[in-house]
């Protein structure tokens, strides 16, 4: 399942989004840290990977997301 731009990753446990001081975001996989078979950052979009783990969170990290499904407090 391709969840957003950056496919898997966007719906998995293990992302962390990154974003420069240009305002630029980047997606880092944190199974990185301790399982060599990932890279720190995947090429993307990922549509397979065998470490993807579903995220439980209920709101999206990125607000401007556009699997977005609820507002987001501010309105936008
Ligand atoms: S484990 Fe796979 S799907 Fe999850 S963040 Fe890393 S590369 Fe993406």
């Amino acid at each position: 399942m391709l969840r957003g731009v950056n496919g898997l990753c966007d719906g998995c446990v293990h992302q962390k989004r990154i974003v420069s001081g240009k305002g630029s975001t980047f997606s880092m996989c944190l199974r990185s840290r301790w399982d060599a078979r990932y890279p720190k950052y995947p090429r993307l979009p990922v549509t397979d990977c065998e470490g993807y783990e579903p995220a439980t969170r209920t709101e999206p990290a990125d607000p401007f997301d556009a699997t977005r499904t609820t507002p987001s407090p501010s309105g936008r």
